[in-house]
C-alpha cells in the first residue's frame, strides 16, 4: 500500500463532503460528511454513517467506469471517509440524466412519476444556491463561459455512456436506474467526471418492487433511509 497523503488545509466545504488539499497540487482529498440536505438545504439532518456508504458506493461506481473507458476523478479510496481525487477546476452546470419521469421533471411538467421516457434525456442545471439550481439550455453555459460547446458535447457523451455502464451494472443487480446528476471538471485540460456517485445523487428503484433505495426516503420522509442506503451498497457490492 502506498503512504497516505498529507491532508492539509480545507479549501472547500459542500453540504456532503469537504476539500482538502494535499501537498501534490494535482490531488485533494474528499472526506465524506454524515450530513444529508435536501430542497436546497431547506431541509437538514444527518444519514447515520451516510458518508462512508457514499465513499465506498462512489469507490465501485468510478472503478466500474474507469474499467469501461470513462476517464473519473477518483484515484482510490484513503480510508472509510476520505477518497483521494484528482483536483478539477469544476464546470458549474449539474449534469441530469433521464431514463424514467420522477422529482423536478415530473412536477414541472405534470407528468406521472414511473412513466418511461422513450430515450434517454440529458439535462443541465446551473450550480448557484441563490437562484435554486435552474435549468438551463446548453447554449447558456457556452454563452456565459461556464464550458466551451466542446466541452458540452464531451459531457452530453460521457453523461449517456455512464448512463449506460450503470444501468446495465444495475439491472443485473435488480436495480432500475431512474436518473442521476454527475459533475464535470478539468483537469489539466482533460474533462474528468467529478463529485460522488451514491443514493444523494442517483434515484434507485428495485426492479421487482419499485420501491425506493435512494435519498427519496429522506426527501419525503418514508422512513428507514439507512436501510435503503445499506441495501444499496450490499447490492452493488455482490
Ligand atoms: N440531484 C442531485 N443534486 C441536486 C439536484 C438533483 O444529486 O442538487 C439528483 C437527484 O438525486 C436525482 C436527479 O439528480 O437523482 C434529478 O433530480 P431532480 O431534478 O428530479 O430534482 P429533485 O427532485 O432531486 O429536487
Amino acid at each position: 500500500m502506498e503512504n497516505a497523503p498529507q491532508m492539509l488545509e480545507m479549501f472547500y466545504e459542500g453540504k456532503a463532503k469537504k476539500l482538502y488539499a494535499t501537498a501534490d497540487p494535482d490531488l485533494v482529498i474528499a472526506y465524506f460528511k454524515d450530513d444529508a440536505t435536501a430542497f436546497n438545504a431547506k431541509k437538514r439532518g444527518t444519514i447515520e454513517d451516510k458518508g462512508v456508504m457514499n465513499n465506498r458506493m462512489s469507490e465501485l461506481f468510478f472503478t466500474l467506469l474507469e474499467g469501461n473507458g470513462i476517464p473519473t476523478h477518483f484515484v482510490r479510496r484513503l480510508s472509510d471517509r476520505e477518497m483521494l481525487c484528482r483536483r478539477l477546476q469544476i464546470i458549474p452546470a449539474e449534469t441530469v440524466v433521464r431514463n424514467i419521469v420522477a422529482g423536478s421533471m415530473a412536477k414541472r411538467l405534470g407528468r406521472e412519476e414511473g412513466e418511461k421516457l422513450k430515450h434517454t434525456i440529458v439535462e443541465y442545471y446551473y450550480k448557484s444556491d441563490a437562484l435554486d439550481d435552474p435549468l438551463i439550455y446548453p447554449e447558456h453555459a457556452v454563452l456565459f463561459g461556464w464550458a466551451t460547446a466542446e466541452e458540452l458535447d464531451t459531457i452530453h457523451a460521457m453523461a449517456l455512456r455512464v448512463n449506460d455502464v450503470l444501468s446495465g451494472f444495475l439491472d443485473q443487480r435488480g436495480v432500475i436506474l431512474v436518473d442521476f446528476k454527475l459533475e464535470f471538471g478539468r483537469h489539466h485540460g482533460k474533462i474528468l467526471l467529478g463529485d460522488e456517485i451514491c443514493p444523494d445523487t442517483c434515484r434507485f428503484w428495485d426492479k421487482a418492487t419499485l420501491q425506493k433505495l435512494d435519498k427519496d426516503r429522506f426527501r419525503r420522509d418514508l422512513g428507514d433511509v439507512e436501510g435503503a442506503y445499506h441495501e444499496m451498497l450490499r447490492r452493488v457490492s455482490n
